[in-house]
């Protein structure tokens, strides 16, 4: 059948840390870690969230931290709080790094030294640019972002003359427009160019509103010819990672991609008093915790499955997607995650991925693409919709009754 769009709900744009957005729970602020964070203040962030919000903490698909149940008086305490905290945070654009440090010895280039130099020439640069633009450093190793769409995305790639970055424009790794290759010391100015194009045509201006022919005559004095790079296979940040020097992280993923923050800070807790200096938010809805021994992944995998995190990436839990839903969002019709752990409880475990998503409203956020099985709110009931997205039509309705038993009929085709 055609897939033909309902209308979506449009919110707000996007919350930041100094100007949360009201959803059904209170005031939700987002920031975006410009890096693993020192564990004793992650701790106290957490310490924060649960004083001054509802406790409910979040991390997005893109790896953001997010902190519900605010109100006007404490989201401005809670701000000052996090302000005050040993946590950089990036600034109005987003330059998001790959998530383990820079002793990655998977990656070719350290991602975030990189990064540190972007956001300090972008801040310089005083360009307004749009809310949701965002650049993204991969330092080519295992935990690769290549899901995450950017609109300048930087790629470390082998080349004759060393690890160098591959610069593309405007999506994922599989649909960005390569532009050329550049040296890490030039990709400060090479970027900064490139935002001050997007900035020439709007404040609201993405790299996808931009011809491509306006970036190369910028950029072509500092890029090499483009080169092939080979699609790789999904990065998976739940369980252990080496380091250099003998050391490991380890990978969970939060339920749903939320947590309650005393669980998270009594994950953190045990994690540092076994030697753990840093987390770090990553995408995926997870979190990375190091340096630690390989004995000690095992001690801290244990906790975290106590506390309720995924530790195992063939969890059904990872198999279905959801966004809070109602009470939680105010455009919510259905309470999403609810009906996710339900849903969870009767799917195998497998790495087959996501095989639903539940969406408490046409928007889809917490799934912009198709899944093969997606049940989404209505005023009235649920829709249905098969390999499509939230937005598609429901190719049918069913009540709250008949759902799982719905589900159990789905299970072949689901679990295919
Ligand atoms: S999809 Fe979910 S989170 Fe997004 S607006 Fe709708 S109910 Fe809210």
């Amino acid at each position: 059948m055609s897939a033909q769009m309902n209308t979506p709900v449009v919110r707000g744009a996007c919350p930041r840390l100094s100007s949360p957005m009201q959803t059904g729970d209170g005031l939700l602020a987002r920031l975006v870690p410009a890096g693993p964070m020192d564990i004793a203040a992650f701790a106290e962030l957490c310490a924060a969230a649960r004083k001054h919000g509802n406790g409910i903490m979040e991390i997005s698909a893109r790896g953001s931290l997010q902190v519900r149940g605010l109100n006007p008086t404490s989201a401005p305490i809670f701000a000052s709080t996090v302000e005050g905290l040993d946590i950089d945070i990036c600034g109005d654009v987003p330059v998001i790094a790959s998530p383990l440090p820079d002793d990655d010895p998977s990656a070719l280039l350290g991602a975030h030294a990189v990064a540190a130099d972007l956001r300090e020439a972008i801040a310089a640069s005083g360009l307004i640019l749009a809310p949701k633009l965002s650049v993204i450093v991969d330092g080519g190793g295992r935990l690769h972002l290549d899901a995450l769409r950017a609109d300048i995305r930087l790629c470390a790639v082998s080349t004759a003359e060393g690890p160098k970055l591959l610069v593309s424009l405007a999506g994922d790794a599989a649909t960005a427009t390569a532009l050329g290759v550049v040296a890490s010391h030039d990709a400060s100015e090479l970027v900064t160019n490139l935002l001050a194009t997007i900035a020439a045509h709007g404040p609201a201006a993405r790299a996808s509103d931009v011809k491509v022919d306006a970036f190369q005559a910028v950029a072509r004095a500092c890029l090499a010819p483009t080169t092939r790079v080979a699609p790789r296979s999904p990065a998976e940040a739940i369980g252990l990672h080496r380091l250099k020097g003998g050391a490991c992280a380890i990978g969970v993923a939060l339920e749903f991609g939320q947590a309650h923050a005393d669980d998270l800070m009594g994950l953190a807790r045990i994690a540092a008093a076994n030697g753990a200096t840093w987390v770090a938010s990553a995408p995926g809805r997870t979190l990375l915790l190091g340096p630690i021994d390989e004995m000690t992944g095992f001690v801290l995998a244990t906790a975290a499955d106590g506390l309720g995190f995924v530790v195992d990436a063939r969890d059904a839990r990872r198999r279905v997607v959801a966004c809070p839903g109602t009470p939680s969002c105010a455009s919510g019709l259905i309470a999403a995650r609810a009906l996710a752990a339900d849903i969870a409880a009767t799917l195998p475990a497998s790495e087959a991925g996501i095989a639903v998503h539940v969406s408490g409203c046409t928007k889809g956020c917490a799934h912009p693409t198709a899944a093969p099985l997606t049940i989404v709110g209505t005023e009235q009931d649920y829709g249905i919709v098969h390999n499509g997205t939230a937005r598609t039509r429901p190719e049918r309705h069913v009540e709250a009754s008949d759902l799982l038993a719905e589900i159990n009929k789905m299970r072949e085709p689901v679990n295919a």
